[in-house]
């Protein structure tokens, strides 16, 4: 595996196994790498030949408060991981190679609507940095295909939508969650978590998974849904959570469920301590696929 710093090292390395003929498949990532970011890296492999991996931990998707600085950053370990996955490509640029102005004066791409509620209305401003990280990076590597995670769900629908509309050339491909044997969605964030919180953590799926079977009980009337998620909420509240949001939208819009709906999404986040999980599971409405 070849690391580069710089985009234009980076981007005359894709241009070489371009001209081999080979496709070139990216997955943009935070590091810290765990089995979940790793399962990218092997669908990328299943999927194209030159394999080029991104680690930016990206401010401008981080709130004033949030933990920017405290993100873990653990490149060495990282680099081994990619190098045993059979990674071609390393991309680590620093800050100023990707803000050389800083942040203010940067352009931002921002995807109205989808980006409104969930994580968007939790975290403002934090889905304009993913877009216009992920456009950039696009623009850097001209990949065929790229990877993300469907545990980032709002994110992989924000950037499908994206693509969508300024028609990026680059294939996008969703991956399951990858999650430890008690059901925790891997998660860089999950070291933050004390052994406590940890026993606790699991919660959160069991939730969800119970929901998932309360829905497909329910005739999804609007007054069952605010009955299920409610009690969901306080379920998981009575087990020490903190709630950010418990919705089960259109899996599509992101919104309420109507007529039309195909699929449903159970979407969470909830705070253990200072630490903001999240997770959620879909629900096909077609019979055939449920
Ligand atoms: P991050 O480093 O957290 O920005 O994540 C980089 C990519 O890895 C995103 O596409 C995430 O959705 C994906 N990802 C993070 N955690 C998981 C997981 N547990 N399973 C699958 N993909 C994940």
């Amino acid at each position: 595996m070849q690391s580069f710093e710089s985009i234009a090292t980076l981007q005359e390395r894709i241009r070489q196994a371009k001209q081999q003929g080979l496709s070139i498949g990216f997955v943009p990532t935070m590091g810290n790498l765990h089995e979940g970011h790793l399962s990218l890296v092997r669908k990328a492999k299943a999927e194209s030949d030159f394999i080029v991996v991104s680690i930016f931990v990206n401010p401008m998707q981080f709130g004033p408060n949030e933990d920017l600085d405290a993100y873990p950053r653990t490149l060495e370990d990282d680099k081994s991981k990619l190098v045993q996955e059979g990674c071609d490509a390393l991309f680590f640029p620093n800050v100023d190679m990707i803000y050389p102005e800083g942040l203010e004066a940067h352009t931002t791409v921002s995807v109205p609507k989808l980006t409104q509620a969930h994580c968007g209305a939790a975290r403002p401003g934090h889905f304009d940095g993913v877009t216009t990280i992920v456009n950039k990076l696009f623009n850097i590597v001209q990949a065929d295909i790229a990877v993300f995670g469907e545990k980032d769900f709002q994110q992989l629908a924000v950037i499908r939508k994206m693509s969508n509309d300024l028609l990026i050339p680059t294939r996008i491909i969703g991956e399951p969650t990858a999650r430890d044997p008690d059901g925790l969605a891997l998660s860089s964030r999950n070291q933050y978590l004390s052994d406590q919180q940890r026993q606790i953590a699991p919660a959160m799926r069991q939730v969800i998974l119970q929901t998932l079977e309360e829905l497909k009980q329910s005739k999804l009337e609007p007054e069952d849904i605010s009955r299920i998620s409610k009690k969901a909420t306080q379920n998981l509240e009575n087990q020490g959570f903190k709630i950010d949001y418990f919705n089960i939208v259109d899996a599509e819009k992101l919104d309420q469920i109507t007529n039309s709906s195909i699929e449903i999404v159970i979407l969470a986040a909830a705070f253990l301590g200072k630490t903001r999980l999240i997770d959620n599971q879909t629900f096909s409405l077609n019979p055939v696929n449920s």
